[in-house]
């Protein structure tokens, strides 16, 4: 089967294994895990923030990042597809107390202008208060698409002018450096706080971190613990982190090229293609789904005429370009 529904399907490799079974571990409830604590220096300084706390998934980055800027019963303003509105279950809401409303943009991006319309800065005591604006790069629902940088720095000078904080959903960032080259540190400074996943692209088993100033993060490592999401020896989990930084943020370039592969197949304009998520109109994505199930390759469907195909380390060229002669005739 080539399995195309998702980047979080990876298997770790036997060289991310073989680095698990070393890893150095202790008790990181303690603070004690030498490996943990070297994964969250490490990805710290990659974003040039001053600290980061490694978490079970990206959901528990995103939730500790969101409510360490936005205060109970006030606002962050986001896109309308944005993960952390449609693929968390409410869990800022239901846990953070924060409330939300979203700009809708066709390609998931910032809109300044949207956005300047929805900002509400302290208008007194009968009106919800906007604390923070969150960004998703790239864009998960809208297609990996990525946020121009010149976009997210005006986001940022809006946020500044009317003192909000910024968090950005870096689930799939690594996927926007290497298909633009800005630096993480690019990307890490127009924002307070991030998440960022280990367990997409990266082919990491389980993690994620979220990131920001030493303040946030320590307040943070409290709530994850009250969230029940303290660990010990998570070392081992941490070493497959490491080593996905040492060796799977380069190869991002690969799924990128065999997405392109699977975009001309399926007739979608390959330079709609940012990254490693393809989004295939098609009449009937349930079918298109079952067929190409049959013929070994594994899609999903994320609306009644919306088929999603993402690359990611599972899947090699030959492997892409197998699953486009599947596809090519069912989607047509
Ligand atoms: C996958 C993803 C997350 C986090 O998902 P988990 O399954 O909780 O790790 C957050 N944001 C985006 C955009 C994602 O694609």
């Amino acid at each position: 089967m080539i399995d195309l529904r998702s980047d979080t399907i990876t298997r770790p490799t036997e060289a991310m294994r073989t680095a698990m079974a070393r890893a150095d571990v202790g008790d990181d409830v303690y603070g004690d895990d030498p490996t943990v604590r070297a994964l969250e220096d490490r990805v710290a300084g990659l974003f040039g923030h001053e600290a980061a706390l490694f978490t079970v998934t990206g959901s528990l980055a995103n939730l500790l990042a969101v409510r360490s800027v936005v205060p109970v019963g006030t606002e962050v303003l986001c896109e309308a597809d944005a993960h952390i509105v449609r693929a968390e279950l409410g869990a800022h809401a239901a846990l953070g107390g924060v409330t939300t409303r979203t700009w809708r943009h066709p390609r998931g991006l910032v809109d300044r202008a949207l956005v300047e319309q929805l900002v509400a800065p302290d208008l007194g005591p009968f009106l919800v208060r906007t604390a923070a604006l969150s960004v998703e790069n790239t864009h998960n629902f809208a297609g990996g698409v990525v946020q121009p940088l010149a976009a997210l720095r005006g986001l940022r000078d809006l946020a500044d002018a009317y003192g909000l904080a910024m968090h950005l959903d870096g689930a799939r960032i690594w996927n926007a450096h290497v298909a633009t080259r800005v630096p993480l540190a690019g990307y890490g400074a127009v924002a307070d706080v991030l998440g960022v996943c280990l367990s997409k692209g990266l082919g990491a088993p389980i993690g994620s971190l979220m990131v920001g100033s030493a303040e946030r993060v320590a307040e943070a490592r409290v709530w994850r613990k009250r969230l029940g999401g303290g660990w010990r020896q998570a070392g081992v989990l941490a070493a497959a982190g490491l080593h996905a930084l040492d060796h799977h943020v380069e190869r991002l370039a690969d799924d990128h090229a065999n997405a392109r592969v699977l975009a001309e197949a399926c007739g979608v304009d390959p330079t709609d293609v940012d990254t490693n998520i393809v989004v295939v109109a098609c009449a009937d994505a349930a079918a298109v789904v079952a067929d190409a199930r049959e013929r070994g390759v594994l899609t999903s469907a994320v609306g009644p005429r919306t088929l999603r195909l993402v690359t990611h380390l599972d899947v090699d060229a030959s492997a892409a370009r197998k699953a486009a002669e599947v596809l090519a005739p069912l989607v047509r």
